[in-house]
């Protein structure tokens, strides 16, 4: 018999660093119908979007934000081609694979990459900017590489990049909401947000927030039409976007930005701070591992004991527990597994994860 895909993919818990569980306020917004938005009241629901997302990350004044229906990749893609040349090279750190993804950008934009690769080691005493090389035009991070749940220093990385009057690129997309994310004290110049991860929201939307001396640096002949950011500011002072927006993620964008505004930024940290440290007490005791020296809030990395298969774990949890958790690829598969704590999550979520977890270990040990 063939089981029907809609059925076999819904009604498991999320634990996965994107798509992450959403609130029931926000999914009764997504059953409505898609209403047209080229109007004054959509114009007006972006505009407030814009207000508080700028307030939420604490943006220098005049900075602006440009939304993109697209994932998280494109708004990485879409920053690198507007902001930068082949003339000049940037830097990437490059703790993962999303750090290797701006690596790969920049590669087939054919723009000087100067590749700082660091492992967990190199992390342990901080971020070391020593080495990099003279004339760059920027320096691109993720403040949390997701592939291995490690939290950087991104004030540290701000600081650099504001003595070298280089921009400053952070991609905080699995990083806003769960962990402080702060544009003036961090000298952010481009901060690169996607609706999917810490937000809880449906994927499909990104955000890219510039600040005014970002504004100043984007390139004037941009060869591209969907990516290009002037068009996207130019129809933004109206409240618009020049392409049909994920018109249903800006409703939910909307009532999410609100709540946030209400309960304030502080709130959500402390929230994802308290379900983080649960899970990583209650794992210490199964002998595993936390994988980084330096996590977020927003995950876990477990590293599993040697006897055991991460990749077995990551299966079985689904397969007998309903619970999704992220495996890891490469030279990691075996070793590591990743729990995320964004999203509509409680206590009783992880408690439902960690018994699963206790079962499956007893069992594979017995
Ligand atoms: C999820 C994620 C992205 C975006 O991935 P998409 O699959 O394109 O949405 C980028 N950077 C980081 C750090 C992420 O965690």
């Amino acid at each position: 018999m063939v089981t029907n895909p809609m059925q076999a993919l819904s009604n498991k818990r999320l634990f996965t660093p994107g798509p992450v569980m959403m609130s029931p306020d926000i999914l009764k917004i997504g059953v409505q119908q898609t209403p047209y938005f080229r109007n004054k009241e959509f114009s007006d629901l972006l505009l407030m979007c814009e207000t508080n997302l700028l307030s939420l990350v604490s943006a220098p004044k005049n900075s602006r934000v440009v939304f993109l229906t697209a994932s998280g990749t494109a708004a990485m893609e879409a920053s690198i081609v507007n902001l930068f040349t082949c003339d000049t090279p940037v830097a990437v750190i490059n703790g993962g694979s999303f750090g290797q993804r701006f690596v790969d950008i920049c590669q087939r934009h054919r723009i000087p990459v100067d590749n700082i690769q660091v492992d967990r080691d190199d992390l342990r005493d901080g971020l070391v900017l020593d080495s990099l090389s003279t004339g760059l035009s920027g320096l691109l991070i993720n403040a949390h590489e997701t592939s291995i749940g490690h939290l950087y220093d991104i004030a540290k990385s701000g600081a650099y990049c504001q003595s070298k009057k280089i921009l400053h690129v952070v991609d905080a997309i699995s990083t806003f909401v769960t962990d402080e994310i702060n544009m003036l004290s961090q000298y952010i110049d481009v901060l690169i947000l996607s609706s999917h991860k810490g937000l809880a929201l449906p994927p499909g939307l990104a955000m890219i927030v510039l600040s005014p001396s970002a504004i100043e640096r984007i390139n004037r002949h941009n060869e591209f039409l969907y990516f290009d950011f002037f068009y996207y500011l130019e129809n933004g002072v109206r409240g618009q976007t020049p392409f049909t927006p994920a018109i249903s993620i800006f409703l939910q964008l909307y009532a999410r930005l609100s709540e946030l505004e209400r309960s304030g930024i502080e709130h959500s940290i402390n929230k994802a701070n308290s379900l983080a440290n649960y899970f990583r007490s209650k794992i210490e005791r199964l002998n595993f591992e936390t994988y980084s020296t330096s996590m977020p809030n927003a995950m876990t990395a477990v590293r599993v004991p040697n006897n055991i298969d991460a990749s077995l774990i990551v299966s079985r949890l689904e397969s007998d527990f309903d619970c999704v958790v992220a495996p890891n690829g490469g030279s990691l598969k075996n070793l590591l597994f990743r729990v995320s704590h964004m999203g509509h999550m409680s206590l009783g979520d992880i408690d439902v994860l960690v018994q699963g977890l206790e079962y499956i270990v007893k069992d594979i040990c017995k």
